[in-house]
């Protein structure tokens, strides 16, 4: 076709001027100093390490954008069906590292800023939109979508995040995002509805109106020119508000500056908050909007939508996108309510994420009813044909309906959002807690996809010599996107040479860690102990009560010894981090608790190396990428039935940690592929917890009965071992009654693992090679099988890459 705009040569010639020599580091070194006389008005003599991070970024970012461009270019010319990812949270990180692994210039700007006298540790900042394993998902398959060359983006929101401490790096800029402050769509909350006779429309107007504001994240692929976008909306007022639809008490301007304020903090919780749903809406609305302007440039039937698009919905935040698409579809569409049906029905697959009651998200009716009006109308239709269909199925079956309605009849109502979800989605993932809907909608609708992790960003970055031994001995680094064929270098647990360079790697993360510590928080660690690390949000159900007690136990059992008797005693190192909800007071009590035992033990000349106690504050995927290649075991010890999933569990064993854990979530599949003498399993399994939970509730024995040791443990700290014992009644109490979790149902098998562990780990060979089975056997963990698996039984969407030699 003709050349859009202006002459065609001076366009190209300047486009070619920009590309630079990828192994050049005079040429990286160029753009770099271009940015710090330009974009941040410095001088060489005018340095510091923020604005040797910040220029160095943006050179990177000129690298992402070029890349980005060239696959919007072709993505658009290809006009492949495209799937879309939305998520809530997005837990990225920092980029710099990642980004100039990906592209293949690790080395050249490692040359170049180190010429350039650029010291770049540390200035980073985390991306941290996100509060957990669900975040970080999304971040892990968006990097994933990327390097298969896969059609996606990503959709979330722009907040801030929540912290308990001002942070003053907040003010910084970040270098990653790009405000595209063009691309806006509006927004409507509250107002009225009137119907439109003789047709399935209906007008929605007055009300408050507001803008979505799209920021961009480049992400790119590993190894392609594929770069994917995680496009993140940010509420803004517009002027002109209709405030005579206002009940008065709304002040619009700065109820907009609210929405995305914040990111809720809580992790597997769900709080009903107003601002939430607002949230929840703005985000949707301004996605779907984004996504059918898109499709409506190919100027093809509505009909055609499913063929060209795909929504995955990561757990039920997105799920307002089923009625938004509905309304669109119909109100501005005008297109009629069946047919709107039949082509929602074949866009969303819903993934869900949680297994825990609390976490399902449910809506009060007349804050719904009051917020999105129109909506509310469109789920009241949607149910009433779903609960004719079942109806028709089970006469006379008011039971079922009751239990099904995606409407929770009672004082107050609610809308159950995951209903919805799946009633709307023509994929869904995980079956265990939804019999109803397997059995109404067909086995066939429902599916499972074990989560993965990028093993660019959680070994090759994290854990670079590890890396490079795999590569060395491989010859190639091809398993880097074809992780399975780590599978082939098993035989290398026999082999001697191999692992002392296993060996000595673990050893050094080890002491990379130390170091941080110690710096950190003044606490000296030997790194010949077991570094036993469980890292993961504070919640009760991930009972990071029962290691605590498991380290208090052993605190007492050390005092108790003789000091012959202490020197056969395995040394342990329990490090913990995590952050709790600011609102979870039980969780809060639990830091507090690891924190003065930690005081307690790391400074009693009795108990000495053999036992330490580390509680790493502000957990983050920084933080993260230092722990995972540092730990010896991985302790995942939820209560049997309670962690859908679990990813640290897979990046830890990925960097050579055994598991000490429950049979929950992808524990099994990791013991399982790990092979059968590499993990210590204990506890409860998950059909014998009901029956458990039953009897703490209702026929109570005394703890002493239930486990003596753990007796021993609540009495040293009642007697204020740790500090005054009244603080912790309140968590103490959570087991003395119902203990719901079974934390003292598993005490005992939860020791008698541990003691296994440890002698196992006194034979330092046979711990090597299992260390060495275990992550040579993580192959099926990556995200990019998970992504696969996704393409090909639910998205179909095929890859569309962008050709080497683009211009
Ligand atoms: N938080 C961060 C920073 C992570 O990197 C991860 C995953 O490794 C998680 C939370 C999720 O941890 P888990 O699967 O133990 O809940």
């Amino acid at each position: 076709g003709e050349w859009p705009i202006g002459d065609e040569k001076t366009w190209k010639s300047a486009l070619k001027a920009m590309e630079i020599d990828k192994e050049n580091p005079q040429d990286v070194a160029n753009t770099v100093v271009r940015h710090v006389t330009t974009s941040l008005a410095r001088q060489a003599g005018n340095m510091d390490t923020l604005a040797a991070y910040q220029a160095t970024a943006l050179s990177v970012r000129d690298q992402l954008l070029e890349r980005w461009n060239e696959t919007a270019i072709h993505h658009t010319a290809k006009a492949p069906k495209r799937i879309y990812y939305l998520s809530i949270e997005w837990l990225i990180g920092r980029s710099l590292d990642n980004a100039v692994l990906n592209l293949g210039m690790r080395n050249t700007y490692e040359d170049a800023t180190t010429k350039l006298g650029f010291d770049l540790l540390n200035e980073e900042r985390d991306a941290g939109l996100g509060n957990g394993g669900l975040g970080r998902l999304a971040a892990c398959y968006i990097d994933s979508m990327a390097t298969l060359n896969l059609p996606g983006w990503g959709y979330g929101l722009s907040t801030g995040e929540q912290l308990e401490a001002p942070d003053p790096w907040l003010d910084r800029e970040n270098p990653w995002e790009i405000g595209r402050l063009d691309v806006t769509y509006p927004i409507r909350f509250y107002g009225r509805v009137e119907a439109v006779p003789n047709s399935d429309k209906a007008l929605w107007s007055g009300g408050m109106e507001c803008l979505a504001v799209a920021y961009d994240t480049p992400i790119p692929g590993f190894n392609t020119k594929n770069c994917a976008n995680i496009r993140l909306w940010s509420a803004k007022p517009v002027q002109g508000f209709d405030l005579n639809s206002f009940n008065g008490d709304v002040a619009a301007s700065s109820e907009v500056e609210n929405i995305t304020r914040v990111l809720y903090p809580n992790d597997n919780m769900y709080a009903g908050k107003k601002l939430r749903i607002m949230q929840q809406y703005l985000w949707v609305s301004a996605s779907l909007q984004d996504i059918l302007r898109r499709f409506t440039k190919l100027d093809l039937p509505w009909t055609d939508l499913p063929d060209y698009i795909c929504i995955q919905m990561n757990d039920t935040h997105p799920t307002l996108a089923i009625p938004e698409l509905m309304r669109i579809l119909m109100d501005e569409e005008e297109i009629d309510y069946n047919t709107a049906w039949s082509i929602t029905t074949k866009v969303f697959a819903y993934t869900n994420h949680t297994v825990l009651p609390e976490a399902l998200e449910r809506w009060q009716v007349d804050l719904f009813e009051s917020l999105l009006p129109r909506h509310l109308q469109i789920i009241y239709r949607i149910n009433y044909d779903f609960l004719g269909a079942i109806a028709k199925r089970w006469p006379g079956d008011m039971e079922r309906i009751r239990r099904m309605s995606i409407i929770e009849e009672g004082t107050p109502k609610y809308v159950r959002m995951a209903y919805l979800a799946i009633v709307a989605s023509f994929k869904l993932l995980q079956a265990t807690i939804f019999k109803d809907f397997v059995e109404f909608k067909g086995r066939d609708s429902f599916t499972n996809v074990t989560n993965g992790i990028t093993p660019r960003r959680w070994l090759l970055q994290c854990n670079p010599q590890f890396a490079a031994l795999i590569t060395h001995t491989l010859g190639t680094d091809h398993w880097l996107t074809h992780l399975k064929e780590l599978k082939t270098l098993l035989p290398m647990a026999e082999n001697e040479e191999f692992r002392k360079a296993f060996v000595g790697i673990k050893m050094e993360n080890k002491r990379r860690l130390a170091d941080l510590i110690e710096a950190e928080l003044g606490i000296q660690l030997n790194i010949e102990s077991v570094f036993m690390t469980q890292i993961k949000r504070l919640h009760e159900y991930k009972r990071q009560t029962l290691n605590l007690f498991g380290i208090i136990y052993r605190y007492l059992r050390i005092k108790r010894a003789t000091p012959e008797e202490r020197k056969s005693i395995t040394k342990h190192t329990a490090i913990f981090a995590g952050k709790a909800a600011p609102g979870y007071y039980i969780a809060k009590l639990v830091i507090r608790l690891i924190n003065n035992v930690a005081k307690v033990v790391n400074n009693d000349p009795d108990v000495g190396d053999v036992l330490k106690v580390v509680f790493i504050p502000d957990y983050s995927v920084s933080i993260a990428e230092v722990l995972v290649p540092a730990s010896d075991v991985s302790v995942q010890i939820s209560t049997a039935g309670t962690e859908a999933s679990g990813t640290s569990n897979m990046k830890l064993a990925l960097n050579g940690a055994l598991l000490l854990g429950t049979v929950d979530g992808a524990n099994v599949e990791i013991a399982e592929d790990a092979g059968e003498d590499q993990s210590f399993l204990f506890g409860h399994l998950t059909e014998q917890v009901e029956g458990v939970r039953f009897s703490n509730s209702y026929q109570p024995t005394p703890l002493e009965q239930r486990s003596s040791e753990l007796q021993d443990v609540f009495r040293a700290i009642e007697s204020g071992t740790f500090g005054d014992g009244q603080t912790y009644e309140p968590l103490l109490k959570t087991v003395y009654e119902h203990d719901y979790y079974l934390v003292s149902n598993d005490f005992g098998s939860y020791l008698s693992a541990e003691k296994l562990m440890d002698e196992c780990y006194a034979d330092k060979t046979e711990w090597t090679k299992k260390a060495i089975i275990t992550a040579f056997n993580m192959g099926d963990f990556s995200s990019d099988r998970s992504v696969q698996d996704y393409a090909d039984g639910i998205w179909s969407v095929e890859p569309c890459e962008v050709p080497k030699n683009a211009a």
